[in-house]
């Protein structure tokens, strides 16, 4: 448990930094390669894995459990869930997640079927059948 002086120092080592009290796991900041407008270097945070300007507020500058950020590296793929829809809902679904979440799309000619992997919802949807993932 440590205050933002000491997480100030972290970040200016390289590290990235959180709270332990956060609810996102995956919530932290870091100093940013990028010069801001004004010429202060930039802090981001991650929310779903994407860089955003971070603004302090006071209650975090007056925090005092921040602590290290150790990345996972498996942390993508853990707690994905498979959804089987129609077609039609998962394109549905895909147009919701545009503009909002990290996804990926693949089409398979083979199947006629569309899957989207959402790294924003952690959710893998797809028009394949469960019998098709059986089959070899
Ligand atoms: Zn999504």
């Amino acid at each position: 448990m440590s205050d933002f002086k000491q997480a100030i120092q972290w970040l200016g080592e390289g590290k990235k930094v959180r709270r332990s009290s956060t609810n996102n796991k995956e919530w932290y900041i870091f100093l940013s390669e990028e010069i801001g407008e004004e010429g202060f270097v930039c802090l981001h945070h991650t929310i779903n894995f994407e860089p955003k300007l971070w603004s302090q507020s006071i209650d975090m500058l007056e925090a005092t459990d921040w602590e290290i950020y150790e990345e996972k590296k498996e942390s993508l793929s853990e707690g994905f869930e498979l959804f089987f829809y129609s077609q039609e809902e998962v394109k549905a679904q895909i147009k919701t997640c545009e503009g909002n979440h990290v996804q990926q799309v693949a089409y398979s000619s083979y199947h006629d079927a569309i899957t989207q992997i959402c790294f924003g919802c952690k959710k893998i949807r797809t028009s394949l059948k469960k019998e098709d993932l059986n089959k070899k």
